[in-house]
This record gives structure tokens, C-alpha cells and sequence, in this order.
């Protein structure tokens, strides 16, 4: 393979991340051209640091279960309100208590 072959494997350099990363055109990947010393055996960029993406994950799922229990409390409330507006029953008396809480 020549030296600017499309397949050519390119030598790892020992002193940047070990992460693969694409091409900004899109044909290929090459490694990450950050400072490597995070991670694992300090072998990632900050950026890559497999603990980081997986905390990063867990945030990213951590908020979107936030918001749909946000969403989940208002729809209760709008049920409760409009539930008082037709007359509240006992049951719901005993939710409305638990929504102010
Ligand atoms: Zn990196």
C-alpha cells in the first residue's frame, strides 16, 4: 500500500488519542490528534475518555427521565384541575393532596 493509499492502516502515535475518529469529508478515519492521558491506561483525549462518554450518557438519560416526569406531574395536575372543575370526588381530593405535598 502507498504511502497516501486510501486502506494504508496509519501507525498509531503514542503521544495522542487513541480514539479513531472520521474524516471531516467522510472517506475515512484517522486518530484523534488530541493529547492522549485520560482514560484507561491514559490512552484517550479528554473528550474520549470512555468514563466520560458513558457519565455523559447517563446525564443525557437522566434529564430526559426528568422532563417526562415533569411532564407526567403536569398532566396529573391538569387531570386534577379539571377533574375539581366538574366536581371533585374523594379520590381525587386525596390526589390533589399528594400533588401539593
Ligand atoms: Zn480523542
Amino acid at each position: 500500500m502507498g504511502k497516501y493509499g486510501l486502506n494504508e492502516r496509519i501507525a498509531e502515535d503514542k503521544t495522542r488519542c487513541i480514539a479513531g475518529v472520521w474524516n471531516e469529508c467522510g472517506w475515512g478515519s484517522h486518530q484523534c490528534q488530541r493529547k492522549r492521558g485520560h482514560g484507561k491506561d491514559g490512552l484517550y483525549c479528554k473528550q474520549h475518555d470512555p468514563a466520560k462518554i458513558v457519565a455523559k450518557r447517563k446525564e443525557t438519560e437522566e434529564k430526559y427521565r426528568q422532563s417526562q416526569e415533569k411532564r407526567r406531574a403536569s398532566y396529573e395536575r391538569a387531570e386534577i384541575l379539571a377533574g375539581m372543575a366538574n366536581g371533585i370526588k374523594t379520590k381525587d381530593l386525596v390526589k390533589f393532596k399528594l400533588v401539593l405535598k
